[in-house]
């Protein structure tokens, strides 16, 4: 599955809330790791799962800060050649 915003593939996901057992859902938000755009999670019963842009201004505002966070997040650490700094 790759990235329609960057092409980058990606083949994992992590929830923000650290539970590594619970799988994504249809519809779940995510930030592409690479590129910080943000997608949807889209089930696929006759194949792969896919990633659809998703509008972050659809959220309310509790969610739209985690999301924002992540992608400052990953932009800030994207400028520093993929550290994070304080
Ligand atoms: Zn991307």
């Amino acid at each position: 599955m790759e990235c329609p915003e960057c092409g980058k593939k990606l083949d994992s996901a992590a929830p923000v809330d650290g539970n590594v057992e619970k799988l994504p859902a249809d519809g779940d938000i995510m930030v592409c790791v690479y590129c910080a755009s943000v997608l949807a999670w889209k089930t696929n019963p006759q194949g792969p799962p896919r990633f659809e842009r998703f509008d972050v201004e659809t959220l309310d505002n509790s969610e739209r800060e985690v999301v924002e966070a992540m992608r400052n997040l990953i932009l800030t650490s994207n400028e520093n050649g993929g550290k994070l700094v304080s």
